[in-house]
């Protein structure tokens, strides 16, 4: 018989702080793309007599994140060493927090058909990252220019790059309160969308800014103990992250219902094949053997820097997205899109300012202002249309100066190349809507005589016909006729 089980799953991140300098070091904290080991020294390298100096941006940092979690800042924090052997590890040890950790007793709110969602944070502690390996297979090295090095094309082999050795690292772990693939990601997507509003890490997923490792057990529903965990590590985009922990669900589910027990163990995720696979049973803390790292002061935090801290959010992007929603009767999904980036969502607040019109803005944004800069790859902060000129275009349609049509496409188009504001714009290529009632009856005139079929067919009660007239009286006007002015005035002149 097979049981009907439910999934725990508890998340670990690492996301890199987004600093100028690595963590204990001068060196570069962006080496992105560079030559391996070119941006190196012995600080972060671990060489003997090293010392490291923390850089106070990272703590600065990775107290705003925390911060933006919910997380309680302790008054007193210290780093720890974790010693384990690895050739990415030059030293030996990586600099993490054991029991002291900057932040702890958090929560992140996410989004569940369409209700909020608690997830706690068990803690938010910082870390130095290690370096990178790439593993080499023979088949790849004969592709490879440096398989020419005498001696590598005999089998296998690593490549040892410390670029990333030493980068400021915030670990945030969350408590076992995810109950599914949908949740698990929800969490992941919100935490990074929170991270990249305090300014904290970047959370580039391509230039691995952000990696989760996942902890997923079973048990049987209604079950309350918790069952065994499997971790999988290093998971480096929302895709790989739901591929496993479906993977893992369906995995433990089989064993399970074989009769088979789930084993504590460290898996990996094979992209190409869609599989995890088993690669170590599971250490324990004693296995690293931590302890106070001798070369590092304790930090100590005071009341009145944290406050301050707190005030840089003023609302997380969830809660934005609601509001957008509610006060601004925006779409889930326009909602979405507008919020993912905070500037965009800053941007947009200032078109809605000014035009006083939230619907026109999301159409002008969603729509016209996202499809050119993204297939520009302009970033927003490059956009030579600053929003309040955005804002007055829209205005301008609204007052009936100029045709939404208009606005959308050559008047959009001019401001976007040249940052001049509508009005310029509209005059220097003459666009303005004709609302001199004038010269719209004497078009209008001209219209009724040129087709005199479809007046009669509406005078006979041929309700389209009059569509048909309005249609050659605003060609006629190339498309600048007020269409409120040229309707009322084609109904005067055929009654
Ligand atoms: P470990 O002793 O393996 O380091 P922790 O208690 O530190 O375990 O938790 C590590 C992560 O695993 C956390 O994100 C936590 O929420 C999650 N976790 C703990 N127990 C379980 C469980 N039974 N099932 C799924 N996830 C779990
Ligand atoms: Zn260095
Ligand atoms: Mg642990």
């Amino acid at each position: 018989m097979a049981f009907t089980f439910e999934s725990v799953i508890g998340l670990e991140i690492h996301a890199q702080v987004n600093t100028n300098t690595k963590m204990f070091c001068s060196c570069s904290n962006d080496s992105f793309g560079l030559q391996p080991n070119k941006n190196v020294c012995p600080i972060c390298m671990g060489f003997p007599g090293m010392l490291p100096v923390i850089n106070k941006e990272v703590v600065k940092k990775g107290l705003a994140a925390a911060l933006a979690l919910h997380c309680e800042i302790p008054a007193f924090s210290k780093f720890d060493r974790k010693n384990y052997f690895y050739p990415d590890l030059p030293k030996g040890f990586q600099i993490s927090q054991y029991d002291k950790p900057v932040s702890q007793n958090g929560h992140v709110d996410i989004l569940i058909n369409g209700e909020k969602r608690k997830i706690r944070v068990n803690r938010l502690h910082l870390e130095d990252d290690a370096g990178k390996l790439v593993h080499v297979t023979r088949n790849q090295a004969k592709l490879d220019e440096r398989s020419n090095i005498k001696g590598w094309t005999t089998g296998d082999y690593t490549l040892c790059d410390y670029n990333r050795s030493g980068s400021p690292l915030m670990e945030i772990v969350s408590e076992p309160d995810m109950r599914s693939v949908e949740e698990a990601s929800a969490y992941a997507q919100e935490v990074r969308r929170i991270l990249k509003y305090v300014g904290s890490s970047k959370c580039d997923m391509e230039k691995g800014m952000m990696r989760f490792d996942i902890n997923v057990s079973l048990k049987k529903k209604g079950q309350e103990e918790f069952g065994v965990k499997a971790e999988v590590k290093n998971l480096n985009s929302f895709r790989a992250l739901e591929l496993a922990l479906a993977y893992e669900i369906k995995r433990q589910e089989e064993v399970l219902n074989e009769g088979g027990k789930i084993a504590q163990e460290t898996r990996g995720w094979d992209d190409e094949k869609g599989e995890t696979v088993s690669q170590r049973s599971k250490e324990e803390a004693h296995d690293y053997r931590y302890f106070p790292e001798p070369d590092l002061p304790p930090l100590t935090f005071e009341k009145a820097a944290i406050e301050k801290l707190k005030l840089q959010v003023k609302e997380l992007p969830l809660d934005r997205k609601l509001r957008f929603m509610k006060k601004l009767g925006l779409s889930d999904e326009d909602a979405g899109i507008l919020i993912e980036e905070k500037d965009m969502a800053d941007y947009f607040e200032i078109v809605v300012e000014t035009s006083k019109d939230s619907k026109k803005a999301v159409s002008f944004m969603n729509t016209i202002l996202l499809k050119h800069l993204n297939n520009d790859g302009t970033p927003l902060a490059e956009c030579k249309i600053k929003p309040e000129q955005l804002g007055k275009l829209i205005k301008l349609v609204n007052d009936g100066v100029v045709s939404n049509n208009m606005a959308k496409t050559d008047i959009f188009e001019g401001m976007y190349a040249s940052g001049k504001d509508p009005e310029k714009v509209v005059e220097e290529k003459g666009l303005k809507l004709v609302s001199d009632t004038g010269a719209i009856e004497g078009i209008c005139k001209k219209v009724l005589e040129e087709n005199p079929g479809p007046v009669a067919d509406f005078k006979g009660g041929k309700q389209q016909a009059f569509g048909f007239l309005v249609g050659q009286a605003m060609k006629a006007s190339k498309g600048q006729g007020n269409p409120k002015i040229v309707n009322e005035i084609l109904r005067k002149l055929l009654s």
